[in-house]
């Protein structure tokens, strides 16, 4: 299984990372897609990637952290991308639920970053809160593009018009919650290959967890939570969420362990 989003380097996990990863490890998880979050993060982000195999690095500059960024971030971002291993572009998007962040010069920063993702011909991985349909109008305005955007809330003719954009959309931790019965209904109906699985930890704790730090060894959960709404077995369910990471982030293929 691999987290298809998981902010790995957030000082939430300075003091046990190697144990985190451990412990996801040991429950399955064998690669952890990491989009940074601002400039501030690049290099270390880098580092953690060199350092640990199955840690997959992407770099942006995410809508939240609109106060850190500056403009010339776009022209650094762009050398990192073509120095490092990126698999992706992200975390960036639109963020109009936030208050006081500007619209505006969010929209500047992810065109910017879409350019570079179709430049570069690697996927975006994007935020989107209250902004599906623009980011929608965006990404096919600039075209060439292909993505995921990540713990999608939206309708589903929204998710419908993305995924033929050739994006994916991620589901994590929320949809293990009853109450969020739209979204389970969403994720029991939309085709497979559509579908990624991502925990976003250190945040959106899963139901009985509320209150405490995420962590990707709840990937297991998530996945086991997809299988019961689609009625499939969590294997059947496994299977294609793996293949589709693996082919939009263009991951090596798993070691087969099937065939002995
Ligand atoms: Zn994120």
């Amino acid at each position: 299984m691999i987290d298809t989003h998981v902010h790995l380097d957030a000082p939430e996990f300075d003091a046990d990372r190697a144990a985190v990863l451990a412990e996801a490890r040991v429950a399955g998880v064998d690669g952890f897609v990491v989009p940074a979050v601002a400039r501030s993060g690049f290099a270390a982000l880098g580092r953690l990637a060199a350092a640990e195999s199955d840690v997959y690095p992407a770099y942006g500059l995410h809508p939240m952290y609109l106060a850190e960024h500056a403009d010339a971030d776009v022209a650094v971002l762009a050398g990192w991308l073509a120095g490092s291993t990126a698999v992706a572009v992200g975390e960036c998007g639109l963020d109009f639920f936030v208050a006081g962040l500007d619209p505006e010069r969010q929209r500047r920063l992810f065109d910017a970053q879409l350019r570079l993702a179709r430049d570069a011909r690697l996927p975006v991985i994007v935020h989107a809160r209250k902004a599906v349909d623009e980011v929608t109008s965006m990404v096919r305005r600039i075209g060439g593009l292909t993505g995921v955007v990540h713990s999608f809330s939206g309708s589903r003719d929204q998710a419908l018009r993305l995924i033929d954009l050739g994006f994916r959309l991620g589901f994590g931790g929320p949809l293990t919650y009853p109450r969020a019965q739209r979204l389970r209904h969403l994720v029991a109906t939309l085709p497979a290959e559509a579908l990624l699985a991502e925990t976003d930890a250190p945040d959106q704790p899963l139901c009985g967890f509320q209150g405490l730090r995420n962590a990707p060894v709840r990937l297991a959960r998530v996945v086991a939570t997809m299988a019961e709404l689609r009625a499939v077995p969590v294997a059947a369910m496994a299977i294609p969420l793996d293949a589709n990471a693996r082919a939009l982030f263009r991951l090596p293929q798993a070691p087969d362990t099937t065939l002995g």
